[in-house]
């Protein structure tokens, strides 16, 4: 199966339709550039949706990968091995908080972060104050509960009937929140940037009376980091660039390069509430895929001031291109939202692909760059030329 139309009538007759997926077969890549079946070149400005941040096949985190796979991939979470406990440690320091729980997936680790949620309120005040609010365009994941959470209806017609305790509220509107202020509440789940839903940065006063209001009431703050985190925003994490302490922070995307790892980091004051037997997973958190972790915390921690600055150059570059489908640009370190205006996102994004420049939509009319964390001056600059000639 060399070709594409081989690859692609595999893929009709053997996959499940649920994407609609670009008339591409990639067959390799390197640094932040991708190569498909037909010898055609791109510049990476995805980053297989945020996370390859440490773009394909770099030297160290091959290295790391190949030495770990050649020792031990998985044992199962009975029995301790060196790369989780080197991650989780890094991780408390990283993000100042005190423990980890490692599973595969971003909607696993929301499902996670409603799990200790719940039981921390429960073994507290008793049953009843199980209610998590959500912002309204968030997303949280495909699994059920991380799909209640998710404030799209969207996403949610076909599939009732939904877990129970969930509350939407406009994302950016404070009143709305304390509004909500109640006896049933027991935390509040939000995405710094919303990513999913148009790349929207969370304004940080919000965030800060948000944070405030959690703190009076004893509800937890959940910040979802799946996209967010691990140098995405030019900070470790996001909540970081808010001045905010949230009770859990879940993460997955970009942590491992590539391989599928995800979890949830606690405050102090939740450390004991999941107990032996009351959470867990086979292989979240195998020795292959934080092996692959620590290799990519090694490259992106030198580099986190860059990730801010490369993503102010990308703004102020797309910004000076004076194009009259761009209507606003946000977001944040290289995290990136480009609303567009009279052109449909989707048709941008497979026009910018067919031009050499793989890039993803996001909401309704937002085009979205997730370039990987590593990317240069030059391989920006390559890109941001194909954006130029195409999008006119
Ligand atoms: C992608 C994403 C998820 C879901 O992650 P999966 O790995 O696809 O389950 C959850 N939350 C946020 C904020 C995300 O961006």
């Amino acid at each position: 199966m060399k070709n594409f139309s081989e690859i692609k009538s595999s893929y009709e007759k053997n996959i499940l339709s649920t994407y609609g997926r670009y008339q591409v077969a990639f067959t390799h890549g390197k640094g932040c550039r991708l190569y498909d079946t037909e010898g055609r070149e791109y510049i990476d400005f995805a980053s297989g949706i945020g996370v390859n941040s440490v773009g394909h096949s770099h030297p160290e985190w091959m290295a790391a990968v190949c030495e770990q796979a050649s020792k031990l991939t998985h044992v199962s979470n009975l029995y301790y091995t060196e790369p989780g406990a080197i991650l989780a440690q890094r991780l408390c320091e990283i993000s100042g908080m005190s423990g980890v729980f490692f599973c595969n997936s971003g909607a696993e680790s929301v499902e996670g972060a409603i799990k200790i949620a719940r039981k921390y309120s429960a073994d507290k005040y008793g049953a009843g104050r199980h209610t998590i609010i959500t912002l309204e365009e968030s997303f949280h994941g495909r699994t059920m509960a991380a799909l209640t959470a998710t404030g799209q209806a969207k996403f949610h017609k076909h599939f009732h009937p939904f877990v129970e305790g969930f509350r939407y509220i406009p994302p950016n509107d404070f009143a709305a929140l304390e509004a909500q202020v109640g006896d049933d509440i027991c935390a509040l789940l939000i995405e710094p940037v919303q990513g999913e839903g148009g790349v929207m940065p969370l304004c940080e006063e919000y965030v800060k009376k948000a944070a405030d209001l959690c703190a009076k009431n004893d509800w937890l703050l959940i910040c979802d980091e799946v996209q967010t985190g691990i140098g995405r925003t030019g900070d470790w994490f996001a909540f970081q660039g808010c001045g905010v302490k949230p009770d859990v922070v879940t993460f997955a995307k970009g942590i491992a390069g590539g391989l599928p790892l995800g979890g949830f980091i606690v405050s102090e004051n939740l450390k004991n509430t999941l107990g032996a037997g009351d959470h867990g997973t086979t292989y979240g958190g195998n020795p292959l895929c934080c092996a692959a972790a620590n290799a990519v915390l090694n490259i992106v921690e030198p580099i986190l001031p860059k990730i801010k600055e490369n993503g102010a150059y990308i703004c102020d570059r797309i910004a000076s291109m004076n194009l009259p489908h761009v209507s606003e640009i946000r977001g944040r370190g290289l995290m990136l939202g480009i609303k567009l205006q009279k052109i449909a996102h989707t048709e941008v994004v497979a026009q910018l692909l067919q031009a050499g420049l793989v890039a993803l939509p996001a909401g309704s009319d937002v085009l979205r760059f997730l370039p990987p964390l590593v990317i240069s001056r030059e391989e920006i600059d390559a890109g941001l030329a194909i954006l130029k000639k195409t999008v006119h």
